[in-house]
């Protein structure tokens, strides 16, 4: 595999809504940032777990969406030019002998760096994915593992496939704007709440959802990425196939801090314990803010990681710019780029 290779001030470890607000706080400082998250799409898991859920806990915003949080978190970091790298799961992170720290992705992009902030909530992020013959070339095309938004299947016949919260919650608000919803399950029991199943039943009678149970997602039809029908299988064997636009295979999310445990860092209960005052690790230089770090009292929400964000970034400061002093500034007076 061919490298590719960067310079920068500081990688954030994560692009969940307290890494992209760090890019903010580091831009602010005059410090370049690079923003490495396993996922395609940036927001952590407001995007991967709840885009259209509403939030009511952010400061300024009596009631906003998640996904609109991640919108404005982008926009807001927008004048500082970070650097996205999407779909690359950090594998590495050594620290070199003049000080700098190098981080390098499973993709194979390696990024030189005065600081890390690790924003890496309960680990990366990734889909479990059915195994299912030639699923990538579907990926994000006509297979998807989330919903951004409802709209994207508007009069579409779409296949959810799961049994949990995710896979039935997805199927009831889907079938106001989908043309038709197929629901596969291999069993007649759901690891959903009751209520939720009650209303999909319900849903199922008006011919708008079908259920399909108990089948299995067995194989894929279609071409270019381009679905047209999806082949299902119940345990004896038997064989079905429906023509669909679109499959969600919902069967859950699963975070695993992985490698984080091998970069010489503490990790505690899968946290990694930080002075409150910096956040910084057990690695001069290499700091932890949101979800994955905790210290005594630690609240798990939103506005205490980006509170955490800003501490970092100023902690960092003197190692990016050691012959500057740091004089506190409000944004009111610094204004942004
Ligand atoms: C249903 C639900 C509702 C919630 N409601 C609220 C609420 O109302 N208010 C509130 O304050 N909080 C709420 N939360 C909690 C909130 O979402 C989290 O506190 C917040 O997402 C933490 O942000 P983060 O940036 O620390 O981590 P995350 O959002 O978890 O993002 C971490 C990112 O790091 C990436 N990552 C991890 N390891 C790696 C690696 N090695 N390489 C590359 N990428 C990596 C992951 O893929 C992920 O995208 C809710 C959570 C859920 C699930």
């Amino acid at each position: 595999m061919t490298s590719k290779h960067y310079s920068t001030d500081v990688v954030i470890v994560g692009a969940g809504p307290t890494g992209l607000f760090a890019v903010f706080e580091c831009g602010m400082l005059k410090m370049k940032c690079h923003v490495i998250d396993s996922l395609a799409h940036i927001g952590g898991q407001l995007t991967a777990l709840y885009p259209e859920k509403p939030i009511y806990d952010i400061p300024g915003y009596p009631m906003i969406l998640a996904g609109d949080l991640v919108t404005h978190l982008e926009d807001q970091a927008k004048p500082f030019d970070p650097v996205y790298h999407l779909k690359q799961q950090v594998s590495d992170l050594k620290s070199l002998d003049d000080g700098r720290f190098e981080v390098t992705t499973a993709g194979g992009i390696v990024i030189s760096c005065a600081a890390v902030i690790i924003a890496a909530g309960a680990g990366a992020f990734g889909p479990n994915k059915p195994p299912l013959e030639g699923l990538e070339a579907y990926e994000e095309k006509s297979v998807f593992y989330m919903v951004r938004r409802c709209g994207d299947f508007a009069d579409k016949t779409v296949m959810i496939a799961g049994g949990g919260d995710s896979a039935v919650d997805w199927a009831i608000s889907l079938s106001d704007v989908a043309k038709k919803i197929y629901f596969v399950h291999r069993r007649d029991k759901f690891r959903a709440a009751p209520e939720s199943v009650d209303k999909l039943h319900k849903i199922a009678e008006s011919g708008k959802v079908e259920m399909v149970i108990p089948y299995q997602l067995h194989g894929l039809r279609g071409e270019g990425g381009t679905l047209s029908a999806v082949e299902l299988a119940d345990l004896d064997g038997n064989k079905k196939i429906l023509e669909v636009d679109a499959l969600l295979p919902l069967f859950g999310i699963v975070p695993q801090l992985g490698a984080l445990g091998d970069w010489g860092i503490t990790i505690e209960q899968h946290h990694i314990p930080v002075d409150p005052a910096t956040q910084q690790t057990n690695v001069a230089g290499v700091f932890a803010i949101g979800d994955v770090s905790t210290y005594p009292n630690k609240l798990k929400l939103i506005l205490t990681g980006f509170s955490e964000g800003a501490m970092a970034a100023h902690a960092i400061h003197p190692r990016v710019f050691p012959d500057e002093e740091l004089h506190f500034v409000y944004s009111t007076t610094q204004g942004v780029p």
